[in-house]
């Protein structure tokens, strides 16, 4: 059965990485095998200011820019082919002019088709490399164009998928089991031919539409890190690896703002029973983590997530009526049409309390508009605490010296705004 592989923009972000990536696919004998890859470390966020560049006519900035981009390319081939490297660079050049030449084409067209056009180039260029390197090791590769193979609709930027389109062209792709195929994350192409993504870190996502469209039997997301975590290892001194979760805690812990896993990824998975192992490539012996049906061990672990940049609004009727479902219809519609999400909705009877990620250009039209109709309290730089499965002792420990501003708690999730003047800092998880 199908394998699926993912690697990210860290595990391709130069000559060392991808060679460790072709030690790795050299010990999986296991076909048919499709590797999906990123675009090399940040390409795909020097692809967005060089067209930031170029839409606000920045020339030269433009020009130092795609300079940049073909040195980081070329410096990567270099160091892998040596003095082989003459066709590879021929290839990586090619695309670099196509890039140029396209962005040119469509710079008067609206921004998120220009962006598709452009910001494509950066998995072409890496698949373009890691493919070639893979046949110089002598490993049958064929690199396949996502454009061809995952058909969406014309919403660029966060272009939608077309799954019967897409599983005809997938299964006729790896109907050839012998190679390894090799395709790009995050981008796919309109029946008519015009390229698309699927949103900013939709590679993970990418793998899962394969693997749907294959009925594959498992999906390895290869990372820097040995799997997913109960806490960001970074601000959690004593966070530990989840070795089993299920698809709905992964996609709770995505919800709360957990940097598992592109939340659009569990979908497709979820709906085959496809499991989903995150493992790192630099410890191949390291347990991984896995997601998949078995719930047993979910609860076993408290996981605890900490989105910073918080608004509290606390937005009150002014007339002494009730904050009843046709004002909080009102309120989150408003929401809706501002594009924000609320980590945290707790109403009381005259009051509807939010916590809001604190995007200054959303924000403020939003608080404008409550402001005419409600008495709005606000509040800045907060910490939301999101633990899930804790107890009551835990929560508490985790609260102390902090004020709440504002709660909620449910069966298995209790979320608590703090100040984050009293959140920064390592935070450690009491047992
Ligand atoms: N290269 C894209 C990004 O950085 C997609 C991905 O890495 O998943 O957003
Ligand atoms: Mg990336």
């Amino acid at each position: 059965m199908t394998q699926v592989f993912k690697f990210g923009g860290a595990s391709v972000q130069d000559a060392a990485a991808i060679r460790r990536v072709g030690e790795l696919l050299a010990r999986f004998r296991a076909r048919p095998l499709i590797v999906v890859v990123s675009a090399m470390g940040k390409t795909t966020n020097a692809l967005e200011a060089l067209l930031a560049a170029a839409r606000e006519g920045e020339a030269a900035d433009y020009q130092e820019r795609l300079e940049t981009l073909r040195r980081e390319h070329l410096t990567t081939v270099e160091a892998l082919f040596g003095d082989r490297a003459g066709p590879v660079k021929k290839r990586v050049e090619s695309l670099l002019t196509e890039l140029d030449q396209r962005h040119r084409r469509h710079a008067r067209r609206e921004r998120p088709f220009h962006y598709d056009q452009t910001v494509c180039f950066g998995e072409l260029l890496s698949t373009t490399i890691i493919s070639a390197w893979l046949d110089e090791i002598g490993m049958a590769t064929e690199w396949q164009d996502a454009r061809d193979l995952v058909v969406t609709d014309d919403c660029y930027q966060a272009a939608n998928v077309d799954w019967q389109a897409t599983a005809e062209r997938v299964r006729a792709m790896a109907s050839d089991n012998d190679r390894i195929h090799i395709t790009q994350g995050f981008i796919g192409g309109t029946v008519e031919g015009t390229s698309t993504t699927l949103g900013r870190e939709g590679s993970d996502f990418s793998a899962a539409i394969l693997a749907h469209c294959l009925d594959a039997e498992e999906v390895t997301i290869w990372k820097d890190v040995p799997g997913i975590f109960n806490a960001d290892p970074r601000r959690v001194d004593n966070a530990v690896q989840l070795e089993q979760i299920s698809y709905d805690e992964a996609v709770e812990l995505a919800w709360h703002g957990a940097k598992v896993i592109h939340p659009k990824t569990l979908g497709p998975l979820q709906q085959k029973s496809i499991p989903l192992t995150v493992r790192s490539f630099e410890d191949l012996e390291a347990p991984p983590s896995t997601i998949g049906q078995d719930t047993r061990f979910d609860t076993q672990t408290p996981s605890l997530i900490l989105r910073e940049a918080q608004t509290l609004l606390e937005i009150r009727t002014r007339d002494f009526t009730f904050m009843d479902e046709a004002r909080q219809h009102d309120i989150l519609g408003r929401l809706v049409e501002a594009g924000l999400h609320a980590g945290l909705i707790d109403a009381g009877a005259m009051r509807l309390s939010l916590s809001l990620d604190g995007h200054p250009e959303r924000l403020e039209p939003l608080v404008a508009s409550l402001c005419e109709d409600y008495a709005v309290e606000r509040c800045d730089d907060l910490t939301l605490l999101n633990v899930r499965h804790a107890d009551d002792a835990l929560l508490a420990a985790l609260s102390a010296g902090r004020d709440s501003l504002a709660e909620r708690r449910n069966a298995d999730t209790a979320q608590r705004l703090f100040p984050g003047s009293q959140c920064r800092g390592t935070w450690h998880i009491p047992r």
